[in-house]
């Protein structure tokens, strides 16, 4: 399935979750079983091209993908959570949305020493979500050299501050 293809699967819903904003809603790409298969194989490719030690998706619809994709590939995935979920001593990182603030929380136990991890969520945009994951990856110990998604929107900017932080970006469709 090409990107064309994918696309077509995507809703776009307009004015959310606030006015001018065109949200690329990725539910009916995975209801299809076609696109989702597709979606998960592409970058489950790109996980085994880099090598990938295991997968780490950023919640939560980078948990859909990102278990996913480690399940396709035998390797193992570590969650990236919202603040206050993980029963354990975590490290954190709060980021900017575009109203207020947001937290991501990991467990860097869950990461062996040098390993290369793969970076997963569903979109990036301004690519403040990924540079806050990034940041708690390689606090933990992590090398991410590759972050992976479904949808970039580049024009916001965040796959190509991804790459000023040698995290190359990979994704599937791109929007304006
Ligand atoms: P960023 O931090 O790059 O500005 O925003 C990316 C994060 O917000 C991702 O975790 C993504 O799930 C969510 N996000 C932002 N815009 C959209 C959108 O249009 N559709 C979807 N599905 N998620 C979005």
């Amino acid at each position: 399935m090409n990107s064309r293809q994918l696309q077509a699967l995507v809703r776009t819903v307009p004015d959310f979750p606030a006015p001018g904003i065109m949200f690329r809603d990725l539910t009916t790409l995975f209801a299809d079983p076609a696109g989702l298969a597709a979606t998960v194989d592409q970058l489950a490719s790109h996980a085994r091209s880099i090598g990938a030690d295991a997968i780490a998706g950023i919640e939560a619809r980078g948990f859909i993908l990102g278990a996913a994709i480690a399940a396709a590939c035998g390797k193992g995935f570590v969650p990236l959570r919202k603040a206050g979920k993980l029963p354990v001593p975590v490290i954190e990182a709060e980021y900017e949305l575009e109203y207020g603030n947001d937290r991501l929380e990991l467990d860097p136990t869950l990461i062996a020493d040098d390993a290369n991890i793969l970076l997963v969520d569903d979109l990036i945009a301004t690519g403040g979500t990924a540079l806050a994951a990034l940041g708690l990856l390689r606090r933990a110990g992590a090398r991410v050299t590759h972050g992976a998604f479904a949808i970039d929107l580049a024009d916001l900017g965040g796959s190509k501050a991804l790459r000023e932080a040698d995290c190359a970006p990979f994704s599937l469709m791109a929007y304006p």
